[in-house]
């Protein structure tokens, strides 16, 4: 543990240390094979105050740091990333409504995100609208005191579950500008999702569309004023980012942790694995690639924490550089397993299969590359 956290963070880090490694970890295995989204045990991280880590404490909120969230999340995915993202993606619209919405909204909602009475999820991305997400067309009309919605979100992780779904609809033509962010509660008539998409990874976790059919939803449900809605989902994102990073990391540790056991103990040609030099080289890389990202990320969740202004570009060089270093280290803790690390026995295929998805969501590493290179030439 780095000199840089206080005695509370490293409190915070043990007790989600403590939870992952007695909650998650034991059946990290079995939800995978199972595609078992266990929101039992997800619910029980609530009473640790991991679902709403940092949203303010007057609504049932922990009113951490961004950092004290990235330590968090990097345990909780040491016991298993699939499920540790997903709080993640709770964490992240439980946020946008304590921090955009109303006065009226916060207190309706968000105690009952907080205690997770009810789970939430994030709703951007369309068949038509992933990398560029200002081209939604998910319509919500004005009529009366509703907004009546009609579209389609495609790869909604929780959808179908989860009973609040913060949605991005457009409410006008106005590209970007046209985008509202609304509040809406599964069991609302014209609400339906598909089926639970077949995926490489993350598979604790349902991952489906969520699917609007003229959904009527009253006024009070929009956050902030008309247009404001993709600025709130972007600012979730920032944080969400850094959350999909420390996912990252943890699973890689528990690769790496893994990788480190098996070269002691793996003889071949007469000594273990650990004992030829090449070995120790790669395993010394992986350790250093792990800790480089490792420093990346807490410098970005530091820069958010202190609003600079440079903390979005830091953000998305921290979610690009943390998810590339963590799948390649998880993939080299295969290698390093040999044909057994191919087996699901082992624990690391399930690393390398849940890893990959982390350069792709919450903005692929590509796009990363286009808000950070944005930012440096802007001017
Ligand atoms: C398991 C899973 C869970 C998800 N959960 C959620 C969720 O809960 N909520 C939600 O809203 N979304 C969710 N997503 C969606 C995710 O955020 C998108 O998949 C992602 O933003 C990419 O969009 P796309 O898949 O349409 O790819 P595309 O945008 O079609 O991109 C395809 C490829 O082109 C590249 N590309 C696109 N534009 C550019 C460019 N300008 N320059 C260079 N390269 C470019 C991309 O980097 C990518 O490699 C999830 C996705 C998955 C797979």
């Amino acid at each position: 543990m780095s000199a840089m956290f206080t005695d509370e963070q490293v409190m915070i880090r043990d007790m989600a240390q403590k939870f992952a490694v007695e909650q998650l970890l034991p059946h990290s295995e079995k939800w995978d094979q199972e595609s078992h989204f266990p929101v039992d045990v997800i619910k029980r991280t609530a009473e640790l105050g991991f679902a709403g880590i940092y949203v303010k404490d007057d609504v049932g909120g922990s009113g951490l740091t961004r950092t004290d969230a990235a330590l968090i999340f990097e345990q909780l995915s040491y016991g298993d990333v699939s499920t540790a993202a997903f709080i993640s993606i709770h964490n992240m619209a439980s946020w946008m409504i304590d921090t955009f919405g109303s006065e009226e909204q916060r207190l309706a909602w968000v105690p009952r995100l907080t205690s997770m009475e009810l789970i939430a999820s994030y709703c951007l991305t369309e068949p038509g609208a992933g990398s560029d997400a200002a081209s939604l067309k998910t319509k919500a009309v004005k009529d009366g005191d509703d907004y009546v919605i009609t579209g389609t979100k495609q790869f909604i992780s929780g959808a179908g579950t989860s009973d609040v779904y913060v949605l991005m609809a457009r409410t006008s033509d106005d590209g970007a500008k046209g985008v509202s962010a609304f509040i809406i509660e599964k069991g609302t008539p014209g609400l339906s999702f598909g089926a639970n998409e077949r995926k490489m990874g993350w598979k604790s976790q349902p991952t489906a569309q969520v699917i609007l059919d003229g959904v009527r939803v009253p006024a009070a449900n929009r956050i902030g004023e008309e247009g404001h809605g993709f600025r709130f989902a972007m600012a979730g994102l920032d944080g969400g980012r850094l959350n999909i990073a420390a996912c990252a990391l943890g699973g890689a540790q528990l690769a790496l942790d893994k990788a480190v056991a098996y070269a002691k103990e793996r003889m071949q040609f007469g000594k273990a694995l650990a004992e030829f030099q090449s070995m120790q080289f790669k395993l010394a890389d992986m350790e250093t690639e792990l800790q480089a990202a490792r420093v990346m990320l807490y410098e970005a969740a530091g820069r958010l924490d202190g609003k600079t202004p440079d903390a979005t570009r830091w953000c998305a060089m921290a979610k690009r550089f943390v998810t590339d270093t963590a799948f390649k280290v998880a993939n080299d803790a295969l290698q390093v397993h040999g044909g057994y690390g191919y087996l699901a026995d082992y624990g690391v295929e399930r690393i390398v299969r849940d890893l990959r998805v982390h350069q792709i969501l919450e903005g692929t590493n590509e796009i990363m590359r286009v808000i950070i290179s944005r930012d440096m030439l802007k001017g």
